[in-house]
């Protein structure tokens, strides 16, 4: 059996975690720390967990407790990775994996030191269609790859309106949203940026400087030039990917959320088609995936150093915002 520790009583575990740590066999929530006692009982009580704390000690301490699952706000994912792995706990965080390149490298090597499995919950690379798409383009199914173009702007929601647009340190559109198109362009295109430049909008939602839109574009290895388009504000808008190449191009629709959806089109000299993809849920995927890992028969969906690059990418593409600059990628 692996029993948990949900650290952090945050929306993203309620809305999909809870429900994926229990879609895996043998797999328990046994307690949930929370900074407030009252939110924590209500946590508890609302998602059938049989303890709260407000100390992470309790859960550390527990012998029970095999793995955790980090969703508190991003400033804390290195203090307490560190100490999870310290008790040898496997560790499940989210994303950004820090805030910092040499605190992720911190939390990098304290499970590795500690011989537990970091993973980093980069959901897109999850979905289907994702991962049909890079079946088709490692096939080379469109010939040499020219150019990519992401979609990732939507609104945020109300309830989701608090540090993510006003938080200068943990929050922003580049380190909440602008790493997920990273991680699924590393994962799509198999290799990492060299060069990136962007341009963030502030003010629409967010305020104290906190970026709430962007326009980024990269040169990726093979002289493929990507672009992203991101944004908090823009309602009515559909996530999407556009891969070109010499022979074809393949077009991914809904394809940007955390639903199981999207669509896979290709276009070619024969004209347009649909190729199916078998949707699953792309939370129960990566806990599936963390799962075999911390059993030893398997990896994770994206491991810390998949966590470190995305980060890396996301920083050097905030120095070109803030600089008007075309920044150089160094991946640690
Ligand atoms: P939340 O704001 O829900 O949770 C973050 C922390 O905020 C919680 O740990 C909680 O603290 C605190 N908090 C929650 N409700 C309140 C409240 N009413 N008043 C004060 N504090 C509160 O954030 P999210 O769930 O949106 O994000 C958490 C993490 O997960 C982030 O790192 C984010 O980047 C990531 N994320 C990842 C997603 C993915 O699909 N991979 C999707 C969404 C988020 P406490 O624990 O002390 O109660």
């Amino acid at each position: 059996p692996i029993g948990w520790g949900l650290i952090g009583a945050s929306n993203v575990a309620r809305q999909w975690i809870v429900d994926a740590i229990r879609a895996q066999p043998d797999s328990q929530i046994l307690n949930v720390l929370s900074s407030s006692e009252e939110r924590g009982a209500r946590f508890a009580t609302e998602n059938g967990i049989p303890a709260y704390t407000t100390d992470i000690d309790a859960i550390l301490a527990d012998g029970n407790v095999d793995a955790v699952y980090i969703s508190t706000a991003n400033q804390f994912h290195c203090s307490q990775t560190c100490a999870a792995a310290s008790a040898g706990k496997n560790i499940l965080c989210e994303k950004p994996v820090a805030l910092g390149i040499d605190d992720a490298r911190k939390m990098i090597a304290a499970c590795h030191d500690a011989g537990v499995v970091l993973a980093v919950n980069h959901h897109l690379r999850c979905n289907a269609m994702h991962q049909k798409l890079r079946q088709l383009l490692e096939a080379g199914e469109i010939g040499r790859l020219n150019a990519v173009r992401v979609f990732h702007a939507n609104f945020l929601p109300q309830a989701l309106q608090g540090w993510r647009i006003n938080d200068p340190n943990g929050g922003g559109l580049i380190l909440d949203s602008t790493i997920h198109d990273i991680d699924t362009l590393r994962f799509l295109i198999g290799s990492n940026p060299t060069h990136v430049m962007a341009m963030t909008q502030s003010g629409r939602l967010a305020h104290d400087g906190v970026e709430d839109g962007i326009m980024v574009i990269m040169r990726f290895p093979g002289d493929v030039l990507v672009q992203i388009h991101g944004s908090y504000t823009v309602p009515f808008s559909e996530g999407g990917v556009e891969f070109y190449g010499t022979n074809g191009v393949l077009i991914g629709r809904d394809c940007m959320s955390q639903r199981a959806a999207g669509r896979l089109f290709m276009r070619n000299a024969d004209g347009e088609r649909e190729i199916p993809v078998h949707h699953h849920n792309l939370y129960h995927y990566a806990l599936a995936a963390f799962s075999n890992a911390v059993r030893g028969t398997g990896q994770p969906a994206a491991t810390g150093e998949d966590g470190l690059a995305a980060l890396a990418i996301a920083l050097a593409i905030r120095e070109s915002a803030l600089t008007g600059r075309q920044v150089e990628v160094e991946i640690p």
